[in-house]
C-alpha cells in the first residue's frame, strides 16, 4: 500500500513539475512585453543628410528583426533593416540589444518638401502575434526643407569707414527666421523695418571695427527654421582710416591715487608692485568692462527709439579721439598698449551730461575703469555710453529723451581729470561717434536709404 502511494505521490509531483515547466515555457515563449526602441536625434526639420541612431532591446525572448523606413505619401523607403538568428538554449532566443546607425539624405532619396514620417519597427522572438512576435512601432514626423531662404539688399551705396558704422536695408523670403550682416565673423542682427514682425523688410546697423586686421568681408546672411543658410555679397566700399598714436606717461602719484580708488571694490594682490596692480586694472579690468558693455546689446529694443542727429556734449573740448592708440610708459619703459574706444570731452568739472538721443537706460552703475557709467539703448543695436561720471541721475530701465540730464561729469574710474568718456556702440562694437553727430552722415547713410523703402 505504502509503496503504491509513494509511486502515486511521485507521479503527481512529476506531473506538476512537467505542467509547471510547460506553463513556464509557454509564458516565456509567448511573453507579451514588446521590444524597446529609441531614435536619436528627433529633429523638427530635415534640411540635408543627417545621421540617426536606433537603439533597440528586448528583455524577454530577445530581438528578432527590425526595419527603419521613411514614408512620404504612399512612398515608403527602407533605410536600415536586420534580423538576428536565434541562439541560446534550444536555439530559441534573439540578441538582447542592438544599435543601428543610418544616414537619411533627403536629396538622394528624392524626398519632396514637406512632411515625412520616419518609422522604426522592431520584432522580438515571442510566439505571440501568430508567431511573428511582439512589434514596437516608432514614428517621428519631420518637415523636409532643403530650400534656403532668399535675401537681397534694397539699399545702395554702403560706404563704411574703418571704425565707423554702416546701414543696410534688405528683403528676405518670409521663411527667414534669423538674418543680418556678417562683417568677417562678427554678426549684426537685422530688425523689422516696420511694426509688423512678419514683415520681411529688415534694417541692419553694422560696424567695421577699428582694429579689424585687413579688408573685411561684409555679407548678408539669413537662416530658416530648418537651418538652411544663405550668405551673399552686396555692394559696399570700405574706407581705410588711420588712428592717432598717443603716449601716456604714468606717474607714481597718479597710480597711487588710482589704486586708492580701485582698492575699494576691485581685488588687487597686496604683494604686487603698484605698476603691476595698475596694469591689471588697465588690461584685465578693462577687458571685463568692455565685455559688460558689449553684452548690453542683448537688451536692445527691436524698435528704433532714436531720432535725428546725436547730441554732442555742449561747450566741450575734444581731449581724446576714438581709436587713439595709447602706449603707456612707466619710468621710460613701455608697459602697455590700449585703444581708446570713445571720445573724451572736457569742460568745467561736474557739468550736466545730456542724453545724446532718445532711448532707454540699460546700465546705470559703477563700471570699473569707466567709473560711474550710464548706457542708453537707442534700439536696433545702437547704444551710447557715458563714463567717469561723478553722479548718476537716471535709474536703470528709465526712458530718456534727447537732451535730458542723466548725470554730472567727473573723474571716477581710470581718468586723469574731469571729463566725459562718450562712446557709441553698434551691436556691442564701439564705433566713431563723429558720424552720429553729423546730420549729413545720418541723412546720406540712413535717412535717404529709408526713404527708398518707405
Ligand atoms: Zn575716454
Amino acid at each position: 500500500m505504502n509503496k503504491k502511494r509513494s509511486v502515486l505521490v511521485l507521479g503527481l509531483i512529476a506531473l506538476l513539475v512537467i505542467v509547471g515547466l510547460f506553463a513556464w515555457l509557454l509564458t516565456g515563449l509567448f511573453e507579451k512585453e514588446p521590444p524597446s526602441a529609441a531614435l536619436r536625434p528627433l529633429p523638427e526639420f530635415l534640411s540635408g543628410p543627417r545621421k540617426f541612431t536606433l537603439n533597440i532591446a528586448d528583455k524577454g525572448r530577445g530581438l528578432r528583426s527590425f526595419r527603419v523606413s521613411i514614408q512620404q505619401g504612399s512612398k515608403e523607403i527602407t533605410l536600415a533593416d536586420g534580423s538576428f538568428p536565434a541562439q541560446g538554449l534550444l536555439a530559441a532566443e534573439g540578441v538582447p540589444q542592438f544599435e543601428s546607425e543610418f544616414t537619411l539624405d533627403p536629396h538622394a532619396l528624392k524626398l519632396a518638401q514637406g512632411e515625412v514620417d520616419l518609422l522604426a519597427r522592431v520584432w522580438d522572438y515571442s510566439k505571440r502575434g501568430g508567431g511573428e512576435g511582439n512589434m514596437t512601432l516608432l514614428s517621428h514626423k519631420m518637415i523636409v526643407d532643403t530650400i534656403p531662404p532668399s535675401i537681397r539688399a534694397l539699399s545702395r551705396m554702403h560706404n563704411v569707414n574703418v571704425g565707423g558704422s554702416g546701414f543696410v536695408i534688405y528683403r528676405t523670403s518670409p521663411d527667414a527666421a534669423e538674418s543680418g550682416v556678417y562683417v568677417d565673423r562678427i554678426f549684426f542682427p537685422g530688425f523689422s523695418g516696420k511694426k509688423d514682425p512678419d514683415d520681411e523688410i529688415r534694417h541692419c546697423y553694422f560696424a567695421v571695427p577699428h582694429d579689424i586686421p585687413s579688408q573685411p568681408k561684409i555679407t548678408l546672411w539669413a537662416r530658416d527654421r530648418a537651418g538652411n543658410v544663405t550668405q551673399i555679397s552686396f555692394p559696399y566700399h570700405i574706407r581705410k582710416k588711420s588712428f592717432r598714436q598717443d603716449k601716456v606717461e604714468l606717474s607714481d602719484g597718479w597710480i597711487e591715487r588710482l589704486l586708492t580708488y580701485f582698492s575699494a571694490f576691485y581685488p588687487l594682490e597686496p604683494e604686487k608692485s603698484s605698476i603691476d596692480k595698475f596694469l591689471k586694472i588697465n588690461k584685465e579690468l578693462r577687458r571685463e568692462n568692455d565685455g559688460t558693455l558689449n553684452q548690453l546689446k542683448e537688451k536692445t529694443s527691436p524698435e528704433r527709439l532714436w531720432d535725428g542727429v546725436w547730441l554732442r556734449q555742449k561747450n566741450t573740448a575734444n581731449m581724446a579721439r576714438f581709436g587713439d592708440h595709447r602706449t603707456y610708459y612707466y619710468k621710460g619703459a613701455k608697459v602697455d598698449e590700449q585703444d581708446h574706444l570713445g571720445v573724451d570731452l572736457a569742460s568745467v568739472a561736474n557739468s550736466p551730461v545730456q542724453a545724446s538721443n532718445h532711448g532707454r537706460v540699460t546700465y546705470a552703475d559703477r563700471l570699473g575703469i569707466y567709473g560711474f557709467t550710464v548706457v542708453i539703448d537707442h534700439g536696433q543695436g545702437l547704444a551710447s555710453v557715458y563714463g567717469h561720471l561723478s553722479k548718476i541721475d537716471v535709474a536703470l530701465g528709465r526712458e530718456v529723451r534727447k537732451g535730458d540730464t542723466i548725470g554730472l561729469t567727473g573723474e571716477t574710474g581710470l581718468a586723469a581729470g574731469d571729463h566725459l568718456h562718450f562712446a557709441i556702440m553698434v551691436n556691442g562694437v564701439p564705433v566713431n561717434p563723429i558720424e552720429w553727430w553729423d546730420d549729413h552722415w545720418i541723412e546720406d547713410n540712413i535717412t535717404a536709404k529709408l526713404a527708398v523703402t518707405e
